[in-house]
Parts: C-alpha cells; structure tokens; sequence
C-alpha cells in the first residue's frame, strides 16, 4: 500500500486564509509534479470549488449517520444510556422513557452498544454528500457537503475523509491535502485525526493569537506536529504570534503579507498565484 502524505490546513480561528492557503499549496505541489487530492472538509460551507473555479455537479456518493431509536417494549428505563452519552443527547425524565436529542448526538453509537436489554437501534439516515472533480492532470478536489440545518457534522467529516484515503489509495497519489472548517469542535478534531502534519493558519490579531492557542492546544492531544503560517504579517501584532510559536516551541513557517491586490482577486472569487 502506498504511503500518503496528509496534510491538514487549520488555524482555530476564522476568516484567517486556511483556503486560500490549502489551495496555494495544492497549485504548489501540482507543479512539482506531485499527484494531489485537496479534500474540502469545511463541510457546512466548503468554498475551495469556487476559488478554483469548479462547479459541484452529481455527488459521487452519499454520507449516511447512525442515529439511536429506541424499541419502547424492550426498555426498562434504567438510565444507562443517559449516564453514558458524553454529547448529552439523551434525556430521561423521573419514571419515563429516554428521549434522544438528534441535534446533539455525534452518532458515536454507545448507547446501543451498552444497552444491556438492546432497546436501542441504530437507523441510518443521510446526512451529506461528496462531490470529486478532477481539477487538473494529477490534481483532483474532493467537497464534504452536509445536509442544511445538521448540527453534528462530525461524521460528514470523518466519511468523506474515508472516501478521500480510498480514492487516493486507488490513484495512487502522493499528497492529500485536508481544509478544515474554523474552530476546535467534533468537525475540526474528525480532520486532524491521524495527519502527518498541520498547518496553522493564523492572524497578528489578538483573536488569532487566542484561537491559535486553541488549536495548538488540540494539536498537541492529538500529537499532530504543527507549523504556523502568519497572514496579513504586516498588520497588527507580530510580536504575539512569534511569543506563542517560541513557548509552544514551533516554527513560523511562511509569512504572507497583506495585500489590496491579493484581496481585490480573491472578492471576485480568483486567487493570486504569489509565492508560498
Ligand atoms: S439503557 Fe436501554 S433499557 Fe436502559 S433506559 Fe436506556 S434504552 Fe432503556
Ligand atoms: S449515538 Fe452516541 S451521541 Fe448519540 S445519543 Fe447515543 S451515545 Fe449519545
């Protein structure tokens, strides 16, 4: 089996460039001749198809989530699964059968594992779909979507970065290149599990500098080496950014400068080829 390279593109905090750099650096490896995938996983709003100027046509496939359904007759109220769900997406009131909170629930599926009389089942039910566009020779895109209005979109995530390692699998490629959503939530910590490495993608602002903490902070859990890349380095605090990456002991990889330029391109929805 060849070994893949995956990449994660984050930063914690939104709006920072974690796209713009995702696909900077997709265009980058491509050129180097290098087979890529750059897989979407900003699941409740991807934008990397409108910056490379893609269109999501028929999905390729569905993503379905496992949701708790209780059987009545077989429940003896005992609370078990209530104690149980870390999501806190069951509810039992004095004496009554446990009502599940489908916005909260992750579909983890511990509560019809621990059932000691099985009245729970899983029911599958769509919750998103996956897009794959072939972008150029060697550079495929592949875009999480998940269904309006879900809340956990944690699985949506975790499925179409199954998809993605299979497809790269069968092409063959050499680098897959994850762009998560903003935030350390369940969708975000789905992206990062088991990359080689991530890119943090941060402001020299004092929210940047706070949510970078964040995420460097969920890096480090899930022993995910990380790099800094500072945008905008010219505006705001450097000095913040360049404490945080000397006491968490990581590099300041790339610095990007502001630019009207580049920002003028990317409202119309194009990207400058600048050096990265
Ligand atoms: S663990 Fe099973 S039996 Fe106990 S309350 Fe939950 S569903 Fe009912
Ligand atoms: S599937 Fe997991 S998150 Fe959902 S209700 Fe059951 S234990 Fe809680």
């Amino acid at each position: 089996m060849k070994k893949i390279k995956k990449i994660a593109i984050t930063g914690g905090k939104g709006g920072t460039g974690k796209s713009t750099v995702a696909i900077l650096l997709a265009n980058k490896l491509n050129k180097e001749n290098k087979k890529i995938i750059l897989c979407d996983c900003d699941v409740e709003c991807p934008n990397d198809y409108l910056l490379i100027g893609q269109k999501l046509k028929k999905p390729i496939k569905n993503t379905y989530t496992e949701f708790p359904k209780l059987i009545k007759p077989k429940c003896k109220k005992c609370g078990i699964c209530v104690k149980s769900c870390s999501s806190n997406a069951i509810f039992q009131a004095p004496g009554q059968y446990p009502i599940f909170i489908k916005k909260l629930c992750s579909g983890c599926g511990l509560c019809w594992n621990i059932c000691p009389f099985k009245a729970i089942v899983p029911k599958k039910e769509k919750t998103g779909e996956i897009f794959i566009n072939k972008v150029k020779k060697n550079y495929w895109l592949i875009t999480g979507t998940a269904k309006t209005g879900l809340e956990e979109t944690g699985p949506v995530v975790r499925e179409t970065k199954k998809f993605a390692l299979k497809f790269a699998q069968k092409i063959k490629a050499d680098v897959i290149l994850f762009d998560t959503a903003a935030g350390t939530h369940c969708p975000v910590i789905n992206a990062l599990l088991d990359v080689n490495f991530a890119y943090l993608v941060t402001e020299p602002t004092p929210l940047g500098a706070y949510d970078l903490c964040l995420i460097l902070d969920l890096c480090q859990k899930l022993k995910v080496p990380t790099k800094i890349i500072l945008n905008r380095a010219n505006l705001g605090e450097k000095k913040n950014i360049e404490k945080i990456a000397k006491d968490y002991k990581i590099k300041i990889e790339q610095e990007i400068p502001f630019s009207k330029k580049i920002v003028k391109a990317y409202s119309k929805g194009q990207l400058l080829n600048f050096d990265f």
